[in-house]
């Protein structure tokens, strides 16, 4: 997971998309380095460090991401994951793994074991209703273990996990305070021969996340159009283009 926050003197936390690409003003909220803003059309936009890349920032795992936010596979190893859709499949599977995960649960109905509503996740097939009371709990319960860690390093007096600890819960609580303020929106892209879809999220008006849109696919697709029946479905309400809501998503969290 790259870093997506820099920090301001003057504007504190500073989420990438609200900076221009390049050396920025703003330093890494663990080592206070400067920052450099990558945003190209390869990878996810993110920000390097303008020298080595400090400890806590470089963790590839227990960063402070809001769960199934990035991905719908829970971050799950791909071996995990492979028991998974092996247990779905009806094929032998890690069930000892796959419950101490909650991903699977014995029915003492049934007396068979069968996935839970966080295991059907990956599939997608929760109901939107289901999928965000799991989403909830879980974004609750990722906050309250960084809370939990936060308190543990205070109590040890170890000031170096404290100081990283606290930068954890800023940024998730960063996260978390940026997706309610967003809005999700779902676009229809016609090209000459195809169509696809783009599901993504924006704090700002959608037509100007539209104009960005063509533009970014103009050098790799050509002109594209967007039709308007599709245009937008976008569940901010006070969004002044918002004509209808999504019937297929809702709010995150
Ligand atoms: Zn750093």
């Amino acid at each position: 997971m790259w870093l997506n926050y820099g920090v301001s003197d003057e504007r504190g936390l500073v989420h990438i998309s609200d900076t221009p690409r390049g050396r920025s003003d703003l330093h890494c909220p663990y080592c206070h380095t400067i920052l450099i803003a990558k945003k190209g059309h390869v990878l996810a936009h993110h920000f390097a460090h303008d020298g080595p890349t400090c400890n806590p920032a470089n963790r590839t795992t227990e960063l402070p991401i809001l769960p199934f936010f990035h991905s719908f596979t829970l971050h799950l190893t791909p071996k995990l994951l492979g028991q998974l859709q092996a247990f779905k499949d009806g094929r032998r599977s890690a069930t000892h793994w796959l419950q101490q995960e909650h991903l699977i649960r014995y029915n003492e109905f049934t007396q068979r074991h069968e996935l839970t509503k966080l295991g059907q996740i990956p599939f997608g097939m929760l109901s939107v209703n289901l999928f965000s009371q799991v989403h909830d709990a879980r974004l609750a319960d990722r906050h309250d273990q960084l809370d939990w860690w936060l308190h543990k390093a205070w109590k040890e007096g170890n000031p170096v996990a404290r100081a990283d600890a606290e930068t954890d819960l800023m940024l998730y609580r960063a996260q978390w305070q940026r997706v309610l303020q967003c809005a999700l929106y779902v676009v229809a892209i016609q090209t000459e021969t195809d169509q696809f879809y783009k599901v993504g999220m924006t704090s700002r008006p959608i037509e100007e996340r539209i104009l960005e849109i063509q533009a970014s696919l103009m050098p790799h697709i050509g002109a594209v159009s967007m039709p308007a029946d599709m245009l937008p479905f976008c569940q901010n309400d006070q969004s002044p283009v918002c004509a209808s809501v999504c019937p297929l998503f809702a709010r995150m969290p």
